[in-house]
Order: structure tokens, then C-alpha cells, then sequence
């Protein structure tokens, strides 16, 4: 057996995506809408596992942070107090020849030259011109570009509401969820019983007007963010930024069980003006390291901007010492969609078994969509068909289950092997006679005969 990771293209994962059900193009019948995607069956699953497993560790196992649902419409002020409105942009060009429409950070970050999103115009419009010689097209390889201009990110909406001031301007789609956390954060002081330090966490859609929607699901115009904010007192923000940047990576590591080395971190070199530290947790996508999550310490930006704009006070009395201050931020924040698809590659193998290829999703069974397929051995064998769905029916009300008849044996197991299934149980005769079930592991294909009684415990000793 053989395995060869560096094959994994984002092409190959395109397509299992789209044969197996997991991802589909948005409006695809209508040729498309660019940059939106759709969950199939077993999308919606790993998605569903991933918010799952983010939400128990960042909420459930933590006394110290509480969960958060608010909704994706708000007052337009709220996007004016967090300077998106005037300053929520990223640097955009046009290639003279193609017309493709570039992001001019990620041109000169590929060139190997340090340029942020957060710039201003004149200052990268400056770099871009110092370095225009060195920079190509990543389509047709002219060097031949646009001036630069900064181009909003947020969504617009025509919400109606005719009586209130604010109907004479835009309303806009969340452009991030944390904004709700922050106009949130006095009622959830006023109405829980928590104290600095504590987190508010949600999980939720955001939406940008993103320039260059390409690489797949990495970079959607809708998209999910689960974000934790977490308030601390000002003395004590970068220590709880220290632990909060190990205890992100070990939720990686190993909640997730992605590869140590398809991950590392990042640096910002430049840091917006409020800005403490903030480093990146990258992935080894099949296009390069990339930005999975933001772990940010974001001084009291946030809610001394909220506190100019809704003229509320923000401040937090400590109910021991007295001590009275706008809390320190520090944030964790990350996309569901770069997780599924960081999750995706990292279980994304190719083995050669006797000369045949064989693709597998080696997920963390936490985060495989379908933890068990039952089989009957052959599907014209009523006693193996109905003893298979009394199998199956039990295990169903414990584990995400799949009942497979169809095909051959070999035809099924491929097929469970490409979602990513840790365990096929198959029914055969003797499990007739002996009350026993052929149970077979993903990634080591062995099989195992395991009494029907013992199945369940096996499984769930074994789907952690
Ligand atoms: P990028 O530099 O890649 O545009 P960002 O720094 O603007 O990302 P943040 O605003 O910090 O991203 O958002 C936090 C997280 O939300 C990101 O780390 C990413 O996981 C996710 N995210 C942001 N924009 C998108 C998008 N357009 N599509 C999918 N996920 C996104």
C-alpha cells in the first residue's frame, strides 16, 4: 500500500466534492452564481460536525464563555462605529489585457513583498508602483495593471422600513458576526452572572462583496464565521491572548486531529492602529499556506467605538476592586467553510492497493459525516436484508448511519471509503448462525467479527 499526499490539487477535491455530495455550485442549473456554494448530504453533515465540535469546545467544556445568536440585519450605525462603512475595503486592480479583477495584498504578498488589505490607498498604490515590474498576472502573465482602488466589502440591502431615519440609507448584511457581540455585551453582563474574564460566542452567516472569489469554498461572498470574543481587564489582555493562541492550535491538533505540519502561524507585520498583536493560524491548502483563523488582540477599539456611536456607556465595574474600564478584546475567528475545507484535504489520501487506486477521507471520525454503513452481503437475500435493517435501524438512534445494498461489496466500500465512513458492517450468512457481524475499518481495511450485542460499544469506544 502506497500513499501519496502531494497529489491532493484542488481540482481532485472539487470534483469528490461534487460526486460525493458534499459540495455544489450555487444555482448550477442557471450556470452558476459566482462565489456561493450549497451543501449536499454529506456537506451539511461535516459542517454541521464542525460547528458541533466548535461550539462543545469553545462554549460547552469553557464556564468561562457563554453562546450568542443575533441576528444578521442591524442598525447601519453599527457598521459606521466599526469603520466598515468607510473603511471595510480591499485594494483591488484590473489586469490591462485579461480583465481579470485582482486583489492587489495578495499580488505583492505572492511576490514575496509585505502588503496588507488594511493600507490605505496612496500607501499601496505606492508599493504597487515600486514593485508593478515584478508582478505578473496570474492568468495571461502580462504586467500590465490598473491604478489601484479600494473597493467596499460590505452587502447592501434594501430592507424596508419607512418611517425610521435610518430608511434614507443602505442597510447592510453583516459583513462579520462579532459586531453583534459587541452591541450585545452589556445585556449579556446585565443577564448572566459572568465576570472578566469571560468569552460571548456565536456562530452564524456573514457576507462580503469578496473581489477575487476564487479557490473554491476558501473564499465564498456568503459564508458561516464561528467567532469567540473574549473581554479581559486591560492588564491582563496579552496573557489571555497567550493562552488563547495555544488552546486554538491544540483545537486543531488534536479536536480536529489535523497534520502539525499543515499548520502554522503567522505574523502580522502590519497591525491596524488599535491593534495589540494578531497572528493568523494558516493551513497548507492545495494552493498554499493560507489563512484558516485570526487570533487577534484588539485593545477596546470595538467597544469605544460603540460607546462614541450610541452614546452608552460600555464600561465594566469590577464587582471586586472597584475598578472601572472599557474591557480589552481578544478575538478567535474563523470560517466553517475553510474548516470543511481544511478538514477535507487534511483526510484526503490516494493509496495503491494491488494496482488499483483507492480514495479515502481519513477524518477524525468526530468529523466524518457518516460513522457507520451497514451492508448486507448480498441484496437478493431477504434473512440478510432484514437482519442488516435491524442492525442498522438500532444503530441509527446513537450514530449518524447509512443503509447500503446496492453494488457489490467492493463497489460499497469505495464508496463510503470517498465520504470518509470509519466502519462498514456487513451482514452475512454466518451471522445467521453465530450473531456476529463482519466489521470493517477505514483506514486500515481490516475486518473484524464483532457479536451484534457488542457492536454499539465497539463503536462508540472507537467513533471518538
Ligand atoms: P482574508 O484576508 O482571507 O480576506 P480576513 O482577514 O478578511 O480574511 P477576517 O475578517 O479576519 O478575515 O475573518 C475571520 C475569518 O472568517 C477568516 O479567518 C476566515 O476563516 C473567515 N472568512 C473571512 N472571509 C471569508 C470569505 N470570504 N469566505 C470564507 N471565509 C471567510
Amino acid at each position: 500500500m502506497s500513499e501519496d499526499k502531494k497529489s491532493t490539487t484542488i481540482e481532485k477535491i472539487v470534483s469528490l466534492c461534487k460526486r460525493r455530495g458534499f459540495i455544489f455550485p450555487s444555482s448550477e442549473i442557471y450556470g452558476g452564481f459566482a462565489a456561493v456554494y450549497d451543501f449536499g448530504t454529506y456537506g451539511v453533515e461535516l459542517e454541521n460536525n464542525i460547528k458541533k465540535e466548535w461550539w462543545k469546545y469553545m462554549v460547552q467544556i469553557r464556564e468561562d464563555i457563554i453562546g450568542l445568536d443575533s441576528s444578521i440585519f442591524m442598525s447601519p450605525k453599527v457598521w459606521e462605529a466599526s469603520g466598515h462603512v468607510s473603511g471595510f475595503s480591499d485594494p483591488l486592480t484590473e489586469c490591462k489585457q485579461c480583465h481579470l479583477r485582482l486583489r492587489v495584498d495578495h499580488l505583492l504578498e505572492d511576490a514575496g513583498i509585505v502588503a496588507d488589505e488594511k493600507m490605505s490607498e496612496e500607501e499601496i498604490n505606492k508599493i504597487f508602483d515600486e514593485n508593478k515590474a515584478k508582478i505578473k498576472c496570474p492568468v495571461c502573465i502580462a504586467s500590465n495593471f490598473s491604478e489601484v482602488k479600494k473597493f467596499n466589502l460590505l452587502v447592501k440591502s434594501n430592507l424596508g422600513n419607512f418611517t425610521e431615519d435610518w430608511s434614507k440609507g443602505p442597510v447592510y448584511l453583516r459583513g462579520e458576526t462579532c459586531q453583534g457581540i459587541y452591541v450585545n455585551y452589556k445585556n449579556v453582563v446585565n443577564s448572566s452572572r459572568v465576570k472578566i474574564p469571560f468569552g460571548i460566542a456565536q456562530i452564524g452567516k456573514a457576507f462580503r462583496n469578496e473581489i477575487t472569489a476564487r479557490q473554491f469554498i476558501f473564499r465564498t461572498r456568503e459564508f458561516e464565521q464561528m467567532e469567540m470574543q473574549y473581554f479581559t481587564n486591560p492588564e491582563q489582555e496579552m496573557v489571555e491572548y497567550e493562552k488563547l493562541r495555544q488552546y486554538r492550535w491544540q483545537y486543531y491538533t488534536k479536536n480536529l486531529g489535523f497534520k502539525e505540519e499543515n499548520l502554522k502561524w503567522h505574523k502580522h507585520d502590519n497591525l491596524v492602529f488599535y491593534a495589540k498583536e494578531a497572528y493568523d493560524i494558516e493551513y497548507n491548502y492545495p494552493f498554499g499556506f493560507k489563512e484558516l483563523e485570526g487570533v487577534h488582540a484588539r485593545g477596546n477599539y470595538d467597544l469605544t467605538q460603540h460607546t462614541k456611536f450610541s452614546g452608552k456607556e460600555l464600561s465594566y465595574v469590577d464587582p471586586f476592586t472597584g475598578e472601572k474600564y472599557i474591557p480589552h478584546i481578544i478575538e478567535s475567528s474563523v470560517g466553517v467553510g475553510r474548516t470543511m475545507l481544511a478538514a477535507i484535504c487534511d483526510a484526503y489520501t490516494e493509496e495503491e492497493i494491488n494496482g488499483e487506486k483507492r480514495i479515502v477521507l481519513k477524518f477524525k471520525p468526530n468529523l466524518a459525516p457518516v460513522k457507520v454503513a451497514v451492508f448486507p452481503l448480498m441484496k437478493n437475500k431477504p434473512e440478510l436484508v432484514v437482519k442488516a435493517k435491524e442492525i442498522y435501524d438500532s444503530l441509527k438512534m446513537q450514530f449518524m448511519c447509512e443503509f447500503d445494498d446496492n453494488g457489490n461489496i467492493g463497489k460499497r466500500y469505495r464508496r463510503q471509503d470517498e465520504i470518509g465512513t470509519p466502519y462498514c458492517v456487513t451482514v452475512d450468512f454466518e451471522t445467521l448462525e453465530d450473531g456476529a457481524v463482519t466489521v470493517r475499518d477505514r483506514d486500515t481495511m481490516e475486518q473484524k467479527r464483532i457479536k451484534i450485542e457488542e457492536l454499539s460499544s465497539f463503536l462508540k469506544e472507537n467513533l471518538k
